[in-house]
């Protein structure tokens, strides 16, 4: 990004670095807005949500679909928390309510156990360093979207 990507004149951050600092708050707020939600209830910008603090139903006080954030109150605990569109859009992409579920792929890992694949003759091979750098790669692998968001 050539065009965000300078420094400002002060040193502190490019614009960039604050955009997406604010944007990672305003995902997390959507995230802790759905952790209050039971199963089976959908979250949709400008509609009502779980409070984040209380979980109770908040009331939607403004909406604002040109900048996209929607404005809301608990009548429980009198908390105050905006939800934007672009963060419910991020936040649906992925699911926050499960702990991440093991990538089918690692449960199958064969040297997943002590560095050593068990033959069949019951020879070990020692890991190699390549194999090493496969199996951690293959563990750095991003869990994949769950398909329960589509529900
Ligand atoms: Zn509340």
């Amino acid at each position: 990004m050539p065009l965000f990507g300078r420094k400002n004149a002060d040193g502190g951050l490019t614009l960039a670095e604050v955009q997406a600092a604010e944007l990672a708050d305003e995902v997390k707020m959507v995230d802790d807005v759905r952790r209050q939600m039971s199963p089976g209830e959908h979250l949709e910008f400008a509609g009502p949500t779980r409070c984040p603090n209380c979980g109770m139903l908040g009331f939607v006080e403004s909406v604002n679909r040109t900048k996209g954030n929607c404005f809301n109150f608990c009548y429980t605990c009198r908390n105050r928390w905006v939800i934007t569109s672009r963060a419910v859009k991020i936040s649906l992409t992925r699911d926050v309510d499960m702990p991440e579920p093991a990538p089918p792929s690692l449960l199958g890992n064969p040297w997943s156990m002590d560095g050593f694949i068990e033959l069949e003759d019951n020879l070990s091979l020692e890991m190699t360093p390549a194999l090493e750098a496969m199996t951690i790669s293959r563990m750095d692998e991003p869990a994949k979207p769950s398909a329960s968001q589509t529900v």
